[in-house]
């Protein structure tokens, strides 16, 4: 069984909010994942907190209301989770060339209205969508929803990449859009590894 310490293990690699929602989830590149750090409501405050969604502060107010409202909780986690099935779709669909399901895109878009009918402006730098006033079993997944959203509409569509070896999406953010790893301490070392394994195997065979 996941602890919430698992979901600060964690590793943060997807350069956008969402692309790291979709990475709570991991496993080879193709087929089912094996592994789910998102086992629970508080597994997904967790997450949010560790993830920059959600102030320290937030994070004890949900506690709270969950553990007032259980079945109010449940329904939340079950809603975050079909939304990040929705995202994997949507964001993996474009990561390999293709286009994402109508329903997926319409589920997100209505999850995105709902999203911003909890918001208020806040000023920063500019005027920024916040959801501090939000005090709903909702609130952790507004800003994954959102970010999902603005990476779509205002994103380099081609920068939206899947790990070689992993199921780990990302967005590429290096120079020469070169990225092929979740991470080069991880993947990338293994695929290193194999590489130079299969060379020292072709030398000795020859
Ligand atoms: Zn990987």
């Amino acid at each position: 069984m996941e602890t919430v310490e698992d979901v600060t293990r964690m590793r943060l690699v997807g350069g956008n909010l969402a692309l790291d929602f979709v990475n709570t989830r991991s496993g080879p590149p193709d087929g089912t994942p094996d592994d789910d750090v998102l086992t629970g409501y508080p597994e997904l405050i967790a997450w949010g907190v560790y993830a920059g969604a959600l102030t320290e502060a937030e994070a004890t107010a949900l506690r709270r209301l969950s553990r007032d409202d259980p079945g109010g909780a449940r329904h939340a986690l079950r809603r975050s989770l079909r939304t990040r099935d929705d995202l994997d779709d949507v964001f993996r669909a474009l990561a390999t060339g293709g286009s994402p399901g109508t329903s997926a895109l319409a589920r997100l878009r209505d999850d995105e209205a709902d999203a911003l009918g909890h918001a208020q402006l806040d000023r920063a730098d500019t005027f920024v969508w916040t959801w501090r006033d939000d005090h709903t079993l909702a609130r952790p997944l507004r800003p994954v929803v959102h970010a999902a959203v603005q990476l779509l509409t205002t994103g380099a569509l081609d920068r939206i990449k899947g790990c070689g070896g992993c199921r780990f999406l990302f967005n590429d953010e290096s120079k020469n859009r070169s990225r092929r790893w979740c991470s080069m301490d991880d993947c990338g070392t293994t695929e290193k590894i194999r590489r130079y394994v299969a060379a020292r195997r072709t030398r000795a065979t020859r």
